[in-house]
């Protein structure tokens, strides 16, 4: 890792109170940097002064004048009113909580200046609390823009604003970008750009300030994607600076398996399992995304990325989120892999002590070449010896801390990790910096697009009547029961609720019930009836979310589809349309809908595309959301936006990796400028 050095004069003076420290940590201000990027939310004009005739109702504006009058009134609620006028009119003041010395501001005879929005009162034209100073004609109006700061409760505007003047004023403001650079980007020096942003002068484009696309804006916005961008990067180089197995494609195991396949690859798996397996030829270890929509078919990639490590001589560990896709991803392999004469082991929390141990002694020795779990896969007294490959799949369901972990276990192998939630382009440049991503973007030939239709929970009649002849003739369905609410007791109730009122509604229909709570046994067992036609309807809570294939099940109901988020939605929803049956999916909803909640049921029913549904999702959510776990360890973004500033992300990622190349120094800089409190970031 760099070193990173944290230059003195960015230490508070002494002078500054311990109670302000305080304070300004809990606005994310650690050391005097920081108050120069504590960035205006917006600004006032007290550089001029506006007649009170000619005030606009809704608009901030400055007025001077004399009070004429002032008094204290108790109704309606018991307030300090006074009049101001100029030589074009009065206008009334109001305060409803008040100090005795500003009463005695505004006492009658005194000249003062105010400042606030004009809005239309009780006693007509009217600002209710102005900003209110002493001044006469004589007193100097402000040469520039006053910015607004976001602030805490004690933290008065006016001690966060010397503080970070005082910053602006003292602190050597040198630029990390080299000169060259900075005129080919045609963007204004860091310096400049604080300074105007914190100080702008009158004449400025207010609007372009506000909308932030001001060339000062830019600058920052480029700055905070260039230090997002070089953290990232570095970790992709160190990692990639490493030592791995070279796995050659010899293609033993993957020819067969491929001559054996019921199908052929789509061009899109094929193009992407090129990019993996060039990436295992390699004496470093990939770290690779393997994004596709849901049924895209990532699984055989997966497994034939599995095979070429195998094929070396190498161990794999394939990681799923829960113990129903563990165990689905063992089934299935272990079909598909037996002809090969290779036995995949299964390995999870829940097995038997004895089994486990026998479990954890095969992969031990060595024996095991394949090895299919939850995350005890990763505990402490699993050794792989020769551990060539990690798979980790649905890897948005693991934090960035526990995808790391597995570094740690044996030496480098390479991994791979697969998602389902697609992330829209840009979110994926910013936010996966750190990973080569290959897109499967294209589904398998043959699939007809599940229907999805928007139903009022006030006609559940009508949809069970549906479910019921749907699995008559022979198909089977999912009924979806959302989390109500954080508490897992909750979600079991309604679920428990649920399967019983479908069964006595349903009397000639086998429901099943899988949930949360059930233990690996029975909710294996649950699964197993399910796949096998046995039950016809399954009642789950979201633990069906990911991955789980079963093709005859051609309906699926969601209840309380409003609550849910779109990402989400979309992986339930791609549990059907797997068979060659034209699939329904219902989504309950609850009157009266949120504008949100419409919004989003809305951008779930016009699409089926899931990086359609992201990128519409992102515009709705921002990021945060989309990203899941993996917010907790990524610097998420204060000033850009992944969708408004594409550009300058596109930018900042070229200039990045131009800087680790030509510019270390000034990299370096850059990034102890803008990650000096993020250390638990750029240690990870
Ligand atoms: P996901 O990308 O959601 O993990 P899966 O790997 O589970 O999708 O694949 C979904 C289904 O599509 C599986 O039943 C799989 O066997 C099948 N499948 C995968 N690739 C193809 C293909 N090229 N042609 C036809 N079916 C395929
Ligand atoms: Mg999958």
């Amino acid at each position: 890792m760099l070193p990173l050095c944290f230059s003195i004069s960015s230490v508070f003076p002494a002078s500054i109170p311990e109670a302000t420290l305080t304070k300004l940590a809990k606005l994310g201000i650690h050391n005097r940097f920081d108050l120069v990027l504590h960035l205006p939310l917006r600004y006032e004009d007290e550089t001029r002064v506006t007649q009170i005739v000619e005030l606009v109702h809704g608009v901030s504006t400055q007025v001077e004048g004399e009070i004429i009058h002032s008094e204290v009134m108790f109704r309606p609620r018991r307030s300090l009113i006074c009049q101001l006028q100029d030589s074009s009119g009065v206008l009334h003041l109001r305060f409803l909580n008040f100090y005795p010395s500003q009463q005695k501001q505004l006492e009658v005879g005194k000249k003062i200046r105010a400042l606030g929005e004009v809005r239309m009162g009780y006693f007509g034209m009217e600002m209710v609390h102005p900003k209110c100073r002493v001044a006469g004609e004589s007193t100097p109006l402000k040469q520039a823009l006053t910015p607004v700061y976001p602030t805490t409760a004690g933290l008065p505007q006016a001690t966060l604003s010397k503080h970070i003047q005082a910053a602006l004023n003292e602190l050597e403001l040198s630029d990390t970008l080299p000169a060259d650079l900075l005129t080919r980007l045609k963007l204004p020096s860091f310096a400049d750009s604080v300074r105007l942003l914190h100080n702008p002068p009158s004449d400025i484009d207010e609007d372009a300030l506000l909308k932030r696309t001001h060339h000062a804006w830019l600058r920052i916005k480029f700055d905070e994607l260039l230090a997002q961008q070089l953290s990232m990067r570095i970790h992709y180089r160190k990692r990639r600076s490493r030592n791995a197995p070279r796995l050659r494609a010899l293609g033993h195991f993957t020819e067969r398996l491929l001559q054996t396949l019921p199908f052929s690859l789509t061009t899109a798996q094929q193009k992407t399992l090129r990019e993996i397996s060039r990436d295992l030829e390699q004496a470093h270890p990939m770290q690779r995304l393997l994004q596709g929509d849901v049924g895209s078919g990532k699984t055989i990639v997966a497994l034939l990325a599995a095979l070429q490590a195998i094929e070396n001589g190498y161990q794999v560990a394939l990681m799923s989120p829960t113990e129903i896709l563990a165990e689905q991803h063992y089934h299935k392999l272990r079909d598909w892999l037996e002809p090969l004469g290779i036995s995949p082991v299964w390995l999870s929390g829940s097995l038997k002590k004895k089994d486990k141990q026998a479990a954890i002694e095969r992969i031990a020795q060595g024996e095991t070449q394949l090895a299919i779990g939850t995350h005890a896969l990763f505990q402490d007294q699993v050794i792989f010896p020769k551990l060539g490959l990690v798979i980790v799949d649905e890897q948005h369901k693991f934090g960035v801390q526990q995808r790391l972990a597995l570094r740690g276990k044996g030496d480098e192998p390479h991994q791979l990790m697969m998602s389902a939630t697609p992330i829209p382009r840009t979110l994926a440049m910013s936010y996966y910096a750190d990973l080569d991503v290959s897109v499967i973007d294209e589904l398998p030939p043959g699939r007809t697009p599940v229907i999805t239709k928007l139903v009022s929970d006030s006609r559940r009649e009508e949809v069970l009547a549906r479910v019921r002849q749907a699995c008559l003739a022979g198909q089977q369905a999912y009924w979806i029961c959302p989390l109500i609410d954080e508490s897992d007791t909750l979600e079991l109730q309604t679920a428990l609720e649920t399967h019983q009122r479908l069964a006595q509604a349903l009397p000639d229909l086998r429901v099943g019930l899988v949930h949360g709570k059930l233990n690996t046994v029975e909710k294996l067992h649950a699964m197993a009836a399910f796949k096998t036609g046995e039950t016809h309807l399954l009642v789950a809570t979201t633990v069906v979310e990911v991955g789980v294939d079963v093709p005859n099940a051609a309906m699926m109901v969601i209840e309380h589809a409003e609550r849910m988020g779109l990402a989400q939605l979309h992986q339930l929803r791609g549990r059907v349309g797997r068979g060659a049956a034209q699939s329904l999916c219902i989504l309950l909803f609850q009157q009266p809908l949120s504008e949100l909640a419409r919004a989003r049921l809305k951008i779930i029913y016009e699409n089926t595309d899931g990086f359609e549904i992201a990128q519409q999702d992102l515009s709705l959510r921002g990021p945060g959301e989309l990203l899941g776990a993996r917010q907790s360890g990524v610097p998420m973004l204060r000033f850009a936006d992944v969708t408004e500033d594409a550009a300058l992300l596109n930018c900042a990622q070229a200039v990045a990796d131009e800087m680790l190349c030509d510019f270390q120094q000034e990299a370096r800089a850059h990034l102890q400028r803008w990650m000096a409190n993020r250390q638990d970031y750029l240690h990870v």
